[in-house]
């Protein structure tokens, strides 16, 4: 396993277009440097505590995307240093991010993560609830909080013909949102397993664990 080339070639073949960002969740300091020594800088986590320590042991220009589902007394630990929050999923966590940014003079760029996916397990809401709350007064009051996109992640199936729909439908909600919201620019969908499909769908941000750093 070497991370250094496994990154390379996910850059290389998914161009600039796409973001990836490299999901260190579990992974040691060491291997996320050997994926900054090949020049990447877009890391993501799904524990703040795991998050913050390693942002603060490693490299300051490390921008650090939470892609966990967020509890509300949390938010103050990333605050001060988080690029972008996936998951966001209520107008009482927005509202909790925005406190906390505001406390640390800056604006926190979030996305409204959608559930796409068939399992009851996977977080998010709907696409009808998302829109309530980027039309809704209590979110245009926030200063400190940008909603720069949507998020999702397909249900966990071998079956890519359901994956692809739950992508596609998502890549539609997300064009429909653009024509009133064309601040939403990003469009997180796709992981290691699926992120040929995801792509093919229009995602331009994908989230890859295990195909840069090996099974955790
Ligand atoms: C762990 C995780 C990923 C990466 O998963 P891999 O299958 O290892 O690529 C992507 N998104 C989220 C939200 C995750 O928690």
């Amino acid at each position: 396993m070497n991370i250094a080339d496994n990154i390379r070639l996910y850059k290389e073949e998914l161009g600039e277009g796409i973001t990836v960002v490299a999901i260190s969740k579990t992974k040691s300091n060491s291997e996320i440097m050997q994926a900054y020594g090949e020049g990447h800088r877009i890391f993501g986590e799904n524990k703040i505590q795991e998050m913050t320590e390693k942002q603060e042991a490693l490299p300051k220009d490390i921008e650090w995307h939470m892609v966990g589902h967020v509890q509300r007394n949390k938010v103050k630990y990333m605050a001060p240093y988080v690029a972008l929050i996936h998951a966001v999923d209520s107008l009482k966590l927005l509202k909790e991010i925005n406190k906390e940014a505001k406390k640390n003079g800056r604006s926190i760029n979030c996305l409204l993560q959608i559930k796409i996916a068939s399992e009851e397990s996977k977080f998010g809401i709907s696409a009808e609830e998302a829109r309530e709350i980027l039309e809704s007064e209590t979110f245009s009051k926030m200063q400190f909080i940008k909603i720069t996109g949507l998020m999702g992640m397909a249900t966990f199936t071998e079956d890519m013909g359901q994956v692809k729909e739950e992508f596609s439908y998502l890549k539609k909600v997300f064009g429909e949102f653009r024509k009133d919201h064309p601040q939403l620019q990003t469009l997180s969908m796709g992981m290691t397993g699926d992120y040929k499909t995801a792509v093919a769908c229009g995602s331009n941000m994908v989230r890859i664990g295990t195909g840069i750093f090996g099974e955790r």
